[in-house]
Order: C-alpha cells, then sequence, then structure tokens
C-alpha cells in the first residue's frame, strides 16, 4: 500500500498548486477563484524511489463563510480519515485566520500525525514568515512554496518517513 497524504487547509492557501507539483499533472484545478475545487482529487506522486498517494481537498465551506463557526465538509473529514499523514497549509502572506484554528482543533481531534506546513514563503525569512503560527500549537512549521517548489521534496521526504 502506497503512503497517502491528504492536503489540508482553508481556501487559498495553494492546496491544488502544492497537488500539482507533486503529482505534476494538471488535474487538480488551481484557480485565483477560492474555493472552487470542491471534490476530493487523488493522484500520484514520487519522490525518489517513493510512491505516495496524495489527496487534494477543497471542500471547506466557501470564502463567503468564512469567519463564522461551521462544520468541515464531509469529503475533507474523509481525506483525513483515510491519511496516513495529513499536511495542513497555511498562507504565510495573509498570516494566521480563525479558520486555520478551527482546523487546527478538527485535525488535533482527528488523532492524525499533522504537519503544518506555511505556504508563499519565496523571498521571505523563516521567522517573520513563521511568527504567526506558533499560536496553533504544532510546533516548528515546515515552509515552502508551492508556486516555486521551494522546499516541498524535503516536505514530502519527511511525510512520509512520519507515514
Ligand atoms: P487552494 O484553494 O488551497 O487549492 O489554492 P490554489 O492552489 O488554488 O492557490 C490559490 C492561489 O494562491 C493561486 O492564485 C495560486 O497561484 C497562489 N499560490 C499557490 N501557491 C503559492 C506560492 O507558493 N506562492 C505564491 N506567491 N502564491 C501561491
Ligand atoms: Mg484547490
Amino acid at each position: 500500500m502506497k503512503p497517502v497524504i491528504a492536503l489540508i487547509g482553508r481556501p487559498n492557501v495553494g492546496k491544488s498548486t502544492l497537488f500539482n507539483r507533486l503529482t505534476r499533472s494538471r488535474d487538480a484545478l488551481v484557480a485565483d477563484l477560492p474555493g472552487l475545487t470542491r471534490d476530493r482529487h487523488y493522484g500520484e506522486g514520487r519522490v525518489g524511489e517513493r510512491p505516495f498517494l496524495v489527496i487534494d481537498t477543497g471542500g471547506f465551506e466557501p470564502v463567503a463563510k468564512e469567519g463564522i463557526v461551521h462544520e468541515m465538509a464531509k469529503q475533507t473529514k474523509q481525506a483525513v480519515a483515510e491519511a496516513d499523514v495529513v499536511i495542513f497549509i497555511v498562507d504565510g502572506r495573509q498570516g494566521l485566520t480563525p479558520h486555520d484554528k478551527t482546523i487546527t482543533d478538527y485535525l488535533r481531534k482527528s488523532g492524525r500525525s499533522v504537519m503544518l506546513v506555511v505556504n508563499k514563503a519565496e523571498g521571505m525569512r523563516y521567522t517573520s514568515v513563521t511568527a504567526d503560527f506558533y499560536e496553533l500549537g504544532m510546533g516548528d512549521p515546515y515552509v515552502i512554496s508551492a508556486a516555486h517548489g521551494d522546499g516541498v521534496a524535503d516536505l514530502v521526504e519527511e511525510a512520509l518517513d512520519i507515514a
């Protein structure tokens, strides 16, 4: 069985961009329109000789409902349940949001192995791009740029070590 990595995070943090990079496909819909990818989406990736499955999710409530308490979509819960390891993505340019905290609480309860990953970090210092996110209580975040590829291979190697 290939290890399964789920990409979780609120809309527009870069899940589909990372999915595309990991699967080198255009299967997942990447859009400037937040929340467009609404269904779970499976792909296959490989780092070195190590194959894995990755699930892109877009099942959170549309962005218009951000800021109010809401349930994570069933499909996203399913992806978490199926995952050997969860890559929880936050946006280093936007910083911490209440929605990120809601997701953190859910992931903590899920009992899954979770890696906190700050995306959109290209050209930014580690200390400044991560500062907001220590409040989530998940330790030192990983830092990547899904768009440029910085840190992505190392992240996946670590994820597979945990899986
Ligand atoms: P999703 O809703 O979480 O799937 O997010 P998308 O992958 O659709 O990306 C949302 C927006 O963020 C798009 O405009 C992407 O081009 C942009 N984006 C994704 N990754 C990065 C990154 O590493 N750096 C920057 N600057 N923008 C990014
Ligand atoms: Mg998406």
